[in-house]
């Protein structure tokens, strides 16, 4: 405005210690090993500390980023009904809904983008345990539906990041109805003989682990992800049993054979190009003769996907 509110006024704020301008949030504490981290270092690291090498949780919007080449497009997926079942336990749903959609600014769990991986043409999408736990509903469900016909459309692999709290309980056997139909898009992917890969990160339980995201044809983790079905203590109770150490955490379920990879974040995009060039190199030569895939109208049965897969194989 002029000199004095320029110049003079933080001169004087200076000296007599006023309040001063500097946000809270130039410091991160590393939940694991409690150092401090620079904002700045921690977004050029991609959230992973640079003293212990903890992987902090990413939301959906980075995970596209961090994934994508620069020019990706997100798409804008199918409307899911609200709430099916007006459901209401200590509030009601579209209220907790609404409230995710206004905080988070997405209208569920998933985003859906596609672009390139290196140069390597990919459908992505990427859940936000943020919204709701990252559960899944109907909004999810179809959300991964609507990945799975893109990939197909577009000759893609899909990836997806996982991290859920598992079924939306507000949705009740409708949230449940999302597993099946998530692996039959999950599979119309793999019969267009496209690579399906799941990148599981911290944490995928419940009905997300039970259902598309074991199904990757390639099983990558983060490290320290939690991946499980049912919690490590309601387990612990059930088989009156002491856990071995680090039970659920990727390290422990590749040593198991449940993963196939686990991948530091900062080697993440790499990794999947050339698994994607390596996968592709491979099927490209039948996949120029596979049959017209269906449109994004309509899902097709298990048993019509199925048919036609046997023809055209
Ligand atoms: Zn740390």
């Amino acid at each position: 405005m002029n000199w004095i509110s320029d110049w003079a006024l933080p001169k004087i704020q200076t000296l007599f210690g006023a309040k001063r301008d500097v946000p809270d949030n130039l410091w991160h504490k590393c939940p694991a090993c409690e150092q401090m981290i620079f904002h700045r270092d921690l977004e050029r690291g991609l959230y992973v500390c640079p003293h212990c090498a903890y992987h902090m949780r990413a939301g959906a919007t980075q995970r596209l980023q961090w994934t994508l080449d620069e020019g990706f497009q997100r798409i804008e997926l199918p409307k899911a009904p609200a709430d099916p079942l007006r459901f209401r336990d200590s509030r009601r749903y579209v209220d907790r809904l609404r409230e995710a959609q206004a905080k988070i600014g997405q209208d569920d769990a998933v985003l859906v983008a596609h672009g390139a991986i290196e140069g390597e043409r990919a459908v992505v999408a990427a859940f936000e345990f943020n919204f709701m736990a990252g559960s899944m509903g109907s909004g999810v469900g179809e959300a991964l539906v609507t990945a799975a016909k893109l990939a197909v459309l577009q000759d893609a692999p899909l990836i997806v990041f996982t991290a859920s709290g598992g079924a939306r309980m507000q949705e009740g056997a409708i949230s449940l109805m999302q597993m099946p139909r998530t692996v039959i898009a999950s599979r119309m992917v793999k019969e267009a003989g496209l690579p399906f890969i799941v990148v599981l990160t911290d944490p995928t339980t419940g009905g997300v682990t039970a259902s598309f995201a074991m199904l990757g044809d390639i099983q990558i983790a983060e490290p320290g992800a939690l991946i499980g079905f049912a919690g490590a203590r309601v387990i612990e109770q059930t088989v009156r049993e002491k856990l071995p150490e680090g039970f659920q955490r990727a390290e422990y379920l590749l040593e198991h054979g449940i993963l196939d990879m686990v991948v530091p974040r900062p080697e993440m995009r790499a990794t999947l190009a050339r698994l994607i060039g390596l996968l592709r190199n491979h099927e490209r030569a039948p996949l120029a003769e596979a049959e017209p895939v269906p449109g994004l109208a309509a899902l097709p049965a298990p048993d019509a996907a199925r048919d036609e897969a046997t023809q055209s194989s």
